[in-house]
């Protein structure tokens, strides 16, 4: 649909007859005279919050995303309850009751003020913290307005301020959106493409690593990311991978093995299969199985079978040379 230079389709297209793209149309319905007024960030909002489950389910966005209309169709129509800055012109005439930006900087910090309508059960909330917020929610408002501490220039310490309950619960939980870009920036994949899903991929990788690691500290590991990277990547790369062999001790010449066994051997699968096959030393001296004239106390604990692992001038290493096709 989207091929070529021809012209971008409506949005409504996508749910045409004709036109109809199942990736957006299955993913979202069209409601059109509701969900057309809500912006790209509401769509995306709300295609996202289609693949929550469990409800009532709170969720928290920043002012790209906000509007009013997307507060009140994601709790009138989906159950999901939101918090989040909004911008003053998305305030669809309800900051005609508010006071503007400029009358809020000049009343002392941590003032606040705000208008609610108990029809549409949303709250918006002005609160002046040195620069202007302004907050919305379909769940929660100013009350109980508890006191936060807060640096002050002027005075060079901290001081008490006046904190609504709103902006408590939108700091504490976008507050993992702010800690999880930081963390990002801090060692992010580089990873420049002319494709430019490349990139997306990559940003949910270090998400990914970001939050197991947070993860790793809960359990009390104290570990710094990046030596948790290091760690990430050798073991992806090394576990259940075979070390192939860097300085490996010679074979032994083809006419010191033994060619027609007597004894029993294990099948091929298990002996180069390059798991557990462990040394251990046992009582008797047995001969090896890999060499005519070895004699040696070491066994394979899976194969169960002798093999000499000899030191010095004359090095032979049976027990790596038997598992070694
Ligand atoms: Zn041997
Ligand atoms: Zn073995």
């Amino acid at each position: 649909m989207l091929m070529g230079i021809v012209h971008m389709p409506a949005y409504t297209d996508y749910w045409g007859k004709r036109t109809r793209y199942p990736l957006i149309a299955d993913l979202m319905p069209l409601k059109r005279d509701k969900e057309a007024s809500i912006g790209l960030g509401g769509k995306v909002v709300i295609a996202l919050c289609q693949t929550i489950r469990q409800k009532p389910a709170i969720i928290y966005a920043d002012n790209f995303f906000m509007s009013l209309e997307l507060t009140h169709i994601l709790r009138e129509e989906y159950g999901i309850l939101s918090l989040g800055t909004i911008r003053t012109n998305r305030l669809r005439g309800c900051q005609e009751l508010l006071p503007t930006d400029q009358q809020m900087k000049k009343k002392k910090r941590g003032s606040s003020a705000q208008v609610v309508c108990n029809k549409n059960k949303l709250a918006v909330v002005k609160w002046n913290d040195n620069k202007v917020v302004t907050l919305i929610s379909s769940y929660i408002d100013s009350h109980p307005i508890e006191t936060i501490k807060r640096y002050d220039k002027d005075e060079k310490k901290k001081v008490h301020v006046e904190c609504p309950q709103i902006v408590k619960h939108y700091n504490k939980h976008m507050g993992g959106v702010d800690l999880a870009d930081m963390l990002i920036s801090l060692y992010r994949t580089p990873f420049k493409s002319h494709r430019w899903y490349l990139g997306i991929f990559s940003q949910l990788i270090d998400m990914c690593i970001n939050n197991a690691w947070l993860l790793h500290k809960r359990d009390g590991k104290n570990i710094m990311l990046k030596d948790f990277r290091f760690q990430l990547f050798e073991g992806l790369t090394k576990s259940n991978k075979i070390v192939k062999g860097i300085n490996a001790t010679e074979d032994i010449g083809e006419d010191l093995k033994i060619h027609k066994p007597v004894s029993v051997r294990p099948t091929d699968s298990v002996r180069f299969d390059d798991k557990g096959h462990l040394p251990e030393a046992g009582d008797e001296t047995m001969r090896c199985k890999y060499c005519k004239s070895g004699r040696t106390t070491v066994f394979c604990i899976k194969c169960n079978v002798h093999l000499c692992f000899v030191v010095g001038k004359q090095k032979r290493n049976c027990f790596r040379n038997f598992h070694t096709k």
